[in-house]
Parts: structure tokens; sequence; C-alpha cells
């Protein structure tokens, strides 16, 4: 079989080995499809404080499994699997009181340890999760993405009476968006730099779109919501200033909540005023928690809009492309699904 390894930033090589077999413990997996993240790119790049060298990137991984160790119970040979990639401890304070995503002792699968871009993974069972054969394989791959959406509307607890403002309007922009609609939001709008992007988020749920280059944000928003503000208001773009952007008055209301997502290091420029003058609540989200097997429900029952959420395909023979694009960047491609050999029948 083959696996995938970044040696150092900017390396990477395939390289030859035997197929793994599993432990009493483990679940043997043929990958079928494992989705392109923005942390695979910081990987690649060697921007991931968090990622270690040489190693398998990869932690959108869905594939069938082909054994299973003698003490396995749930799992069965023929399934479909999604595979959970935040390795937790199950004894520290946070895994006891339900925060096990970020556990003391947290490893994660595709930077901290070894992912999925490989053909065969041997995975311990607890952390394998069975999903319907009826999900595509190129849609499966999106379940952990998805992931991020239901996780981070549920850590700033989007309903119905909700007005969303998402800024960033890349993949997890239009998740989050998604995730909203389904949690019955009232509004979305969403805030992006390029027009196209904006039209686009327009069918993973926006309502309103804003271009931050030509508009006044503030202006819009007040304009949308006569003059209330928005209730709920995302990060998802992430750069310098993004988050001191949203916080700024008009766009956020009293007792409204903020989402920051990713990892910007850059100080932004935020007072304890924007945040008490309003009673704000930031609420801070990483991956996700107990969100597998309700994501990939809901993708079964059809629930999520999948056309062209995936912009690109590329077969895990040739995934010299995917790197290629990380150096020399398309704009069309948004979000890079890698299939497996199969994966497509
Ligand atoms: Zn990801
Ligand atoms: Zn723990």
């Amino acid at each position: 079989m083959k696996e995938c390894w970044v040696t150092e930033p900017l390396h990477f090589e395939m390289r030859e080995t035997e197929i793994p077999e599993p432990k009493d413990n483990e679940v043997q997996i043929k990958m079928m499809a494992a989705g392109v993240c923005g942390s695979d790119i910081h990987i690649y790049k060697g921007e991931n404080p968090n990622s270690r060298y040489p190693l398998i990137p990869g932690h959108e991984n869905v594939g069938l499994v082909t054994k299973v160790g003698a003490d396995c119970k749930n799992i069965k040979v023929g399934d479909h699997v999604v595979i959970d990639y935040v390795i937790r401890c199950g004894e520290c304070y946070q895994c006891k009181h339900g925060r096990g995503n970020v556990c003391e002792h947290v490893l994660v699968r595709g930077s901290g340890t070894n992912g999925g871009w490989r053909e065969y993974w041997c995975v311990e069972e607890p952390y394998v999760y069975k999903i319907d054969d009826s999900i595509p394989w190129k849609d499966a791959a999106l379940i952990e993405p998805l992931t991020i959406g239901e996780h981070s509307t549920s850590r700033a607890g989007v309903c119905e009476d909700d007005v969303v403002f998402i800024l960033g309007t890349g993949t997890i922009g239009t998740i989050i968006a998604q995730a909203c609609k389904l949690k019955g939001a009232k509004t979305v709008i969403c805030c992006d730099i390029s027009d196209s992007s904006l039209e686009r988020s327009k069918q993973f749920g926006a309502d309103y779109t804003v271009n931050s280059k030509t508009q006044d944000i503030v202006a819009e928003v007040q304009k949308i919501t006569n003059g209330h503000g928005c209730t709920v208001a995302f990060d998802s773009a992430c750069f310098p200033g993004s988050l001191t952007m949203i916080m700024q008055p008009g766009i956020v209301c009293n007792a409204g909540r903020v989402v920051p997502m990713g990892f910007c290091t850059v100080p932004e420029k935020i007072t304890q005023q924007m945040i008490n003058g309003r009673e704000l609540t930031i609420c801070g989200t990483r991956m996700s928690l107990n969100q597998w097997v309700p994501t990939a429900q809901k993708m079964a029952e059809g629930k999520y809009h999948m056309e062209g959420l995936a912009t690109t395909f590329v077969k895990f023979s040739e995934i010299e492309k995917v790197f290629d694009n990380i150096v020399h960047p398309d704009p069309a491609v948004k979000k890079t699904v890698i299939l497996f050999d199969g994966a497509e029948d």
C-alpha cells in the first residue's frame, strides 16, 4: 500500500509499505476519501506550530472497514466509517467535564500524529463511527468540516431568533451559514471581499451579503437589521484585524455572541469596553465535540446542501496536484477532496 508523507515543510514523498494488521482494539480501514483543509496547507508550508515532521497528513477521513480486531464490538467488516481525529485521555478535568476536544493531553491525527492520507489505516474502535452507506464517499469526506459548523454554532447557542453575521465565505463560512439555517436562524448575513464568493454563499444559506471592500459594513448591517445589529458574529476569515472588525460597535448587538475561528496570532485592538459595554460573550471554539454521529446522520437525511461545497477532486495516485495547488493556488479551488481507488463506484 502507499502512504503520503510530508517529510519537512514543502517536501512530500510517497512510501510503499505493508498493509497494517489491526490490534485487538483496532479496525482496519481501506481509505476512500479525504478532505484537504486549511490546516493541511499550513502543515505543508511549515506554518503549523502543532505539526510534527515527518507526518502523514489528513484529518478529514472516511473509509470502508476491511478487518476488525478480536475485541471490537460495534464496528463490522463492510461498514462505511468516519474517523475521529481528536485523541483524548478520558482522565483530565476537561475530559471529565465533557470538553474532551480540548483535553489537556489532546493529540490530533493529521498534525500531532499521523493522519489518513494512506491507502489502509488501523484505528482504535472507539474513534471510528459508522455512517450511512447511502452517503457518497466524496460527500462523506466533508463530514469533518460540517462538524466544525455544528460545534461552533452550538458553542454560540445559535437558535431561531438569531441574526447571524459571518465574516469570510470560504468552506467554513459557508458551512457555518448552513448550520445556522438548520438551527433556524432568522437571518444570515455573509461578508467577504469577493463578489463571486458572496454570490456563491447564497446557495449555502446567506440571506444578505456585504462586500467589506466596497461597502461600509456597519451601515449595511444596520440597514439590514433595522438598526438592531446582529445577535451572533463568526470570524471565519481570521486575518489580522478581523476580530476587531466584527467587534466594532454596530455589528453585534447588546448581549450578542462573538465566535473567533482559527488561530491568528497577531494581537487585535479589542478593549474591555467593546466587550462589557454590550455584555458580549466571546465563544472560543476548537475542532468539535460529539458531532460526528449527528452530522453524518443529517448528511444521510439530505439536510446539507452538498453540491459545490467541494470544488475539486483529486485521485490519491495524483496527490502531487494537491501540493502543487498549495504552492500555486488556483482561486477556483476552494475545497479539495482526495479520492482513493473505488471511491467513485
Ligand atoms: Zn479540517
Ligand atoms: Zn483528557
